[in-house]
């Protein structure tokens, strides 16, 4: 154990991209083979459509993060807005936890709240809407009796969509919406937050109601790797070099 905990998010890995698929792997058997615990907080792919989206891709995944688990380091999963459809069977094969959204956790003596982060974005009404949808479970039920293949195309026409109005929009709302930061933090009785999804990596210093607080923000996994590294004294950002191929 190396007395640190690891965070991550927003990998989006795709077969399209298996060169960020490797550098995953090999962060699984480098660095956070020797962590204290893994935590992804959402988008560990770009899309999952139900457990039995077991592609060769997603099942090389699962046993890179098996072969961790199976090490003992625990794994924790948090669902992302892209796979959100992660369940027990995932979790079975992997080994990891799911981890409920929000979680507060004590983090070597800090308390630490964890979110994926589009939550926070409370400006995007359309996509808030969106979020709402296909959280609940009624919907993702019946998304889940529908063939995997049409499953699929949803998806697809879903980041399509996705794709064409976040052109349009502005880079403010696209980004998270400061009063629900202090509201998180207000409510969950914390003064460190640490989140992915909006993939600008930064650690915020700011007061939230005359105290001073933390939100750290994960990187996205698009052109290199971007790793969190927390111990007793504190968290640091890293960013890993872009994969060699
Ligand atoms: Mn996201």
């Amino acid at each position: 154990m190396s007395g640190e905990t690891l965070f991550i998010s927003d990998l989006h890995l795709d077969a399209e991209r298996p060169a960020i698929t490797e550098l995953f792997l090999q962060f699984l058997r480098g660095p956070a083979a020797g962590a204290d615990a893994l935590y992804i907080l959402g988008d560990l792919f770009e899309a999952w459509v139900g457990d039995d989206d077991l592609s060769p891709h997603h099942q090389r995944v699962i046993d890179g993060l098996h072969e961790l688990t199976g090490r003992g380091v625990p794994l924790h999963v948090m669902h992302g807005n892209r796979d959100f459809l992660l369940g027990a069977a995932f979790a079975d094969a992997s080994g990891a936890t799911l981890l409920a959204e929000p979680a507060v956790i004590d983090l070597y003596g800090t308390p630490t709240l964890l979110l994926h982060g589009d939550i926070l974005c409370t400006d995007d009404r359309d996509y808030m809407q969106f979020r709402a949808m296909v959280r609940d479970s009624a919907w993702q039920q019946k998304f889940l009796a529908r063939p995997l293949a049409e499953r699929h195309e949803m998806a697809r026409q879903a980041r399509e969509q996705s794709r064409r109005s976040a052109s349009g929009k502005g880079e403010q709302i696209m980004d998270v919406n400061p009063e629900a930061v202090t509201a998180a933090l207000r409510r969950h009785g914390v003064g460190r937050l640490i989140h992915g999804h909006t993939h600008r990596p930064a650690i915020h210093r700011l007061a939230a109601d005359h105290a001073p607080a933390t939100r750290i923000v994960l990187g996205d996994w698009y052109e290199q790797g971007s790793v969190l590294h927390c111990d007793a004294t504190g968290c640091r950002l890293q960013q890993l070099p872009p994969p060699r191929v």
